[in-house]
């Protein structure tokens, strides 16, 4: 099956006893047994529930993985892989990273014995003379947020398998529509299916998607035993959103290339980060590991003047200052004090990420009026 098909009807089947064509949200926690330990294959609402397992068996078709699993955040489902690991294992991270992931990271799990070390990757070559023998993990995010770094998955993917690591790639920027990292060799797919997935900013949630039996079975345990679980309600809820994936995934691309080719043009514009412009350091690698460029754009004045790029932020009709990304309507985000601060900045600037940067989620709306509102607010 192509992905549309696989968007709207993988894993959904009607329901047997009605018909129902749409998944029924199943709000139980408990369900009935006919002897001690004979049931239908559910037990219990954490272990599986049946709007899960249908959305699960959608988010796996959609990553052309065998095993999915939803858990209750992005983040749950990232705390929820490095379980698997134990102290003084170590976990090799690109430098430009979600600002959540890095706190996880270094203030949660660090904590925990797990030894966590911060290099670009953007140059494949770079990853290998940091490898030790405790190396366990290599944690990478495609484009990168907010700084649309492109990382070559399959070239990772080279260095993992020769040393035996694990790769797992943060996806959520590309969405399956746009990137499946399986099939460039990595080993989990993690999205926060609370960006694009959803697509309507109504859900908070996250995945973690494999081909390897031995993760899905520790995944398969850490989801029962930790308990991360989402509700039935936001599993409806997801599948809803996904069946949509694809024709919104088509807008957000087309909106974000005419924004951002608008804003280069832009006389007040300094800079525009798009992995979609032929000099974008990465494009060619962007061209053969993605479909399209996606709708994420970044950008910073002249001048670098922060308290300008403040009053642009403040001055949006359209797009609305908010953190999070990938829903239909356009949203603007200030990274150093919203999705990066918990970052220090001194580890923000390293990595490139300057305090005046300007990131949008352009949404699915008609572009012209994105352009116009952008245009009123740069001024
Ligand atoms: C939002 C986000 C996360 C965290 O996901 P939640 O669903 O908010 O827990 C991780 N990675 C990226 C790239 C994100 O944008």
């Amino acid at each position: 099956m192509k992905f549309a098909t696989k968007a709207i009807h993988a894993g959904v089947e009607p329901e047997p006893h009605t018909g129902a064509v749409m998944t029924p949200i199943f709000q139980t926690s408990t369900y009935a047994q006919e002897a001690p330990g004979k049931h239908k294959g559910y037990e219990y609402s954490r272990t599986h529930n049946p709007t899960r397992t249908a959305l699960q068996n959608n988010l796996a078709a959609l990553e052309n993985a065998k095993y999915a699993f939803a858990f209750a955040s992005g983040l749950a489902a990232t705390d929820t892989l490095l379980r698997i690991f134990r102290p003084s294992d170590e976990v090799l991270v690109t430098d430009d990273l979600y600002g959540g992931t890095y706190r996880l990271f270094v203030q949660v799990i660090e904590k925990f014995g797990l030894k966590f070390k911060f290099i670009p990757m953007q140059n494949a070559q770079n990853i290998e003379q940091h490898l030790t023998s405790q190396t366990k993990l290599i944690w990478i995010e495609t484009p990168t947020n907010p700084l649309m770094n492109v990382i070559d998955i399959e070239a990772v993917a080279k260095i993992s398998k020769k040393y035996n690591i694990t790769l797992a790639v943060d996806n959520t920027f590309a969405s399956p529509y746009l990137q499946n990292p399986l099939d460039w060799g990595a080993d989990v797919v993690m999205h926060s299916a609370t960006k694009y997935l959803g697509g309507h900013s109504d859900v908070v949630m996250g995945v973690l998607a494999t081909n390897r039996e031995d993760l899905a079975k520790e995944f398969a345990f850490l989801q029962n035993a930790v308990g991360a679980v989402p509700a039935p309600m936001d599993c409806f809820l997801m599948l809803r959103g996904i069946k949509t994936l694809h024709l919104r995934m088509q807008r957000h691309c087309e909106n974000g290339a005419k924004i951002a080719h608008w804003l280069r043009s832009h006389p007040k514009v300094e800079k525009v980060f798009w992995c979609g412009f032929p000099d974008h350091p990465n494009h060619e690698v962007a061209k053969r590991q993605m479909r399209d460029f996606g709708g994420m754009v970044s950008f910073i004045l002249k001048g670098d003047d922060l308290e300008e790029a403040k009053r642009v932020m403040s001055s949006f009709k359209v797009f609305t200052l908010a953190e999070s990304l990938g829903g239909v309507e356009s949203l603007c985000t200030h990274p150093a004090t919203m999705t990066h601060a918990s970052i220090p900045k001194e580890q923000r600037e390293k990595a490139g990420l300057k305090d005046t940067l300007i990131r949008l989620s352009v949404g699915v709306e008609d572009a012209e009026d994105l352009i116009e509102d952008l245009s009123q607010a740069i001024g």
